[in-house]
């Protein structure tokens, strides 16, 4: 019963979200995808598919509860949220500025909260809600250069195992996703020689695809995953075997 079923997808318009936005739109869902300052992909997302476009930042709580009543207004309730929005601010632990810490943890796990708490009475008045959360290779086995990503998403792991306990008993199911490198802006940026070094290490030989990892929301999504909750998915081509 994906049909009408309303999902808000941060971070939907560009890389792994857009793939997201898009392979959930074409299962029947109605979505809502978020951005924050790139017009130029929202705008072609929305030409090309018709998808509504929302801009706000994730991680200011009070922009979230304005804009997702605005969603609500626009589409209707929230059953389906994934929380896909992400940054790096990387550098090694003594050059990093606390501005870097503090960015990557508020937008990358603050965002988490600020979505969940708005959405949570809602779905749980319903009785139905699927929450999927992207986490990160990066988040389970650590990365030089990222302690402040490595413990974002490493704490989207225990937050969304502690929110499934407090959702199974209202319908609501909360998973992680684990992505391995997929090739996106946000890989593109890594330089070349590193990235090379990076692709050695992954088992099947590639970087991901960013409907690698969209397939899996969609499985986790679905009305029929009700059994499925609080759980980590690893989609990173047999690089880390968690
Ligand atoms: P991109 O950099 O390609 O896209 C990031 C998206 O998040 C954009 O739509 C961006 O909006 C949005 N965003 C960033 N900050 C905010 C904010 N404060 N408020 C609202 N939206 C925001 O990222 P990817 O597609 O590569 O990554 C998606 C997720 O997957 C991230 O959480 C990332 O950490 C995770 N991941 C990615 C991996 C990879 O290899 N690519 C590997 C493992 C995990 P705008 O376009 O307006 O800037």
């Amino acid at each position: 019963m994906a049909q009408g079923r309303v999902a808000i997808v941060t971070g939907g318009t560009r890389g792994i979200g857009r793939a997201i936005s898009t392979m959930l739109q074409d299962a029947g869902y109605k979505v809502a995808a978020i951005y924050h300052g790139n017009e130029d992909a929202a705008r072609s997302l929305s030409e090309e598919t018709g998808i509504s476009c929302y801009k706000f930042d994730v991680s200011d709580f009070s922009e979230c509860e304005t804009a997702v009543a605005a969603i609500v207004e626009d589409l209707g309730p929230i059953e389906i949220l994934v929380n896909n929005a992400g940054i790096t601010r990387d550098s090694t632990l003594h050059k990093m500025t606390p501005e870097d810490w503090r960015s990557v943890i508020e937008t990358d796990l603050g965002s988490c909260f600020n979505m969940c708490r708005v959405v949570i009475n809602s779905m749980r008045e319903r009785g139905f809600g699927r929450i999927v959360n992207i986490g990160s290779i990066n988040g389970q086995a650590g990365q030089y250069g990222q302690v402040n990503y490595a413990a974002a998403k490493s704490g989207i792991h225990g937050f969304t195992k502690a929110l499934a306990q407090e959702g199974a008993g209202k319908g609501i199911t909360v998973n992680a996703i684990a992505p391995g490198y997929v090739d996106t802006d946000m890989v593109r940026s890594v330089p070349e020689p590193v990235l090379q070094k990076i692709i050695a290490r992954i088992p099947v030989g590639r970087l991901g695809k960013a409907e690698d990892i969209a397939r899996g929301v969609l499985f986790m999504v679905a009305d029929e995953a009700d059994f499925l909750t609080g759980s980590t998915l690893s989609i990173n081509g047999g690089q880390h075997m968690y």
